[in-house]
């Protein structure tokens, strides 16, 4: 199928050809016919998937019958940058007609926002946080909006948006038509679903685990210690054009973007407490190949889009098999190969087995020149997480997840099934047994390595949502091997 077998006038065929895009993808296949008929949609489908273009390019052919000053589309999405980007790819498909199209989101100055929505737009795609804000001002009007889009519905209940995503979809009229995206179906997202889409037609791409084939996935199993030693020597191997490293706390994001910049790579951060400005930025100067290396945090980093992205480290492993997912899913896009690279301590390992089960695979093993040597897992002291971490509603910081069940599980679990020899020895690529020898507890040496990290559990109070995970490598008893052992 072509674009113009799917109904698009001419301005827009003229965009995408220009954008060098030929054919649509699946989802936009499925998805373009539906909305341009009026119907509601749900959506399954994830970032990399082309699903801008599928909700964008029928609502730009609808809107652009007629002219007004109003909101007529709206487009909901968890995150500053992806409202940028998707923003972005908007104003390149609709390049060849006079649509407005504006952008809200926190961390600047409301200003040049409110400026903006008082000369009016077509299309605003908005963060919930600032559009709520904008909202409560009476700075905005959404009486007149047609168009609803929820993007990354799962994200937005994981950040804990729901509430305001409820009270914004009641100032819009109800005669209108909504569009829900998410790359999974939580409960509560089909629950929500239910309740605002009017007899959708649900469109799902294909599992959103069998994309994640499509790269090539490896890991080493690593001592924390000998991460940033790793990771610098494959960046600096040729086959490394370009790559995100993902680390699961900001401060984590911190020391490795401060390692790489001492072993004279091209790197910049981006995490919830660097300026909007300096994450759009150090966002521009990766995608146009200033530097080469971005590192970031899940929440900074989600949905962004890099074109030909060679490389995905997780230098830390997610603790959601999802958010593997959306991580990985950053390189592999449009058809290109990518290659996804983890780091696994012995701590990870659990959440490692469970990412594989997640997407039926086992990641190939890598060994380095600094083989896992700790072979004991730290102790989680109970209840430690849940206090002054919690999020909005007793969620946890970045996952959304009550604080205290599952973490219990978690502890039941690995009381259990405790990591052991034989264990380790599955996942080690040499096969021979491994000799545990004598441990000494580490101690932390500095104060902000042991000390508990104000700025990381600050609320982000502008989107509602917070950007870290508390780093469980720090504050807490480490064993490390004083002895050698072997393999
Ligand atoms: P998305 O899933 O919307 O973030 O899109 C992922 C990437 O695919 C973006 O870089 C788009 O520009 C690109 N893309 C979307 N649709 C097409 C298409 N039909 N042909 C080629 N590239 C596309």
């Amino acid at each position: 199928m072509n674009f113009n077998e799917v109904n698009l006038s001419n301005p827009i065929l003229r965009a995408l050809e220009e954008l060098k895009f030929e054919k649509p993808s699946v989802i936009q296949e499925k998805t373009i016919p539906v909305v341009l008929e009026g119907k509601d949609v749900l959506g399954c489908a994830q970032t990399g998937s082309g699903k801008t273009a599928a909700f964008s390019l029928p609502i730009l052919e609808k809107l652009s019958k007629e002219k007004s000053k109003n909101i007529r589309a709206l487009i909901l999405t968890p995150t500053r940058e992806l409202a940028v980007q998707i923003t972005q790819s908007i104003e390149s498909y609709a390049k060849y007609l006079s649509l407005r199209i504006g952008t809200v989101y926190g961390g600047i100055d409301q200003k040049y926002q409110v400026d903006m929505l008082k000369k009016g737009v077509d299309i605003l795609v908005a963060t919930p946080g600032r559009l709520v804000d904008l909202w409560d001002q009476e700075l905005i009007s959404l009486c007149k909006v047609e168009m609803f889009v929820l993007d990354e519905a799962d994200r937005m209940l994981d950040m804990g948006f729901l509430d305001s995503i409820k009270l914004i979809a009641k100032q819009l009229p109800v005669k209108r038509q909504n569009l829900l995206f998410s790359a999974t179906m939580p409960k509560e997202i089909e629950r929500f679903a239910m309740s605002m889409l009017k007899d959708p037609v649900s469109i799902k791409q294909a599992r959103v685990t069998d994309t994640v084939s499509t790269i090539s996935q490896s890991v080493y199993y690593i001592d924390e210690p000998n991460k940033l030693l790793l990771l610098v020597q494959l960046i600096k191997a040729g086959d490394v054009k370009n790559a995100i490293v993902f680390t699961n706390t900001k401060r984590s994001a911190d020391k490795v973007m401060k390692h790489l910049h001492q072993a004279a790579v091209r790197v910049r951060a981006i995490h919830g407490d660097k300026a909007q400005r300096a994450r759009q930025d150090a966002l521009l100067q990766f995608k146009n190949g200033k530097i080469k290396v971005l590192v970031a945090t899940d929440v900074a980093a989600r949905g962004i889009d890099v074109a030909k992205l060679s490389h995905v480290f997780n230098f830390d492993i997610p603790e959601s098999p999802d958010n593997y997912i959306h991580r990985i899913g950053r390189t592999g896009r449009a058809g290109e190969t990518g290659t996804a690279i983890n780091f696994c301590n012995i701590d990870d390992v659990d959440n490692l087995k469970a990412i594989e089960r997640h997407i039926r695979k086992r990641m190939t093993v890598v060994e380095s020149e600094w083989p896992m040597k700790i072979l004991e897992k730290k102790e989680k002291p109970q209840g430690r997480r849940g206090s002054g971490q919690a999020g909005r509603n007793g969620k946890s910081a970045e996952w959304g997840k009550t604080t205290d069940a599952p973490r219990r599980d978690r502890a039941a679990r690995k009381e259990k099934d405790p990591i052991d020899i034989t264990k380790v020895k599955d996942v080690t690529p040499s096969g021979k047994p491994v000799v545990k020898k004598k441990y000494t507890p580490f101690k932390p040496s500095s104060k902000s390595e042991s000390g508990k990290d104000k700025t990381d559990s600050r609320r982000d109070k502008k989107d509602g949502r917070r950007d870290f995970k508390k780093d469980s490598s720090y504050g807490k008893k480490k064993k490390a091997v004083t002895g050698k052992a072997k393999y």
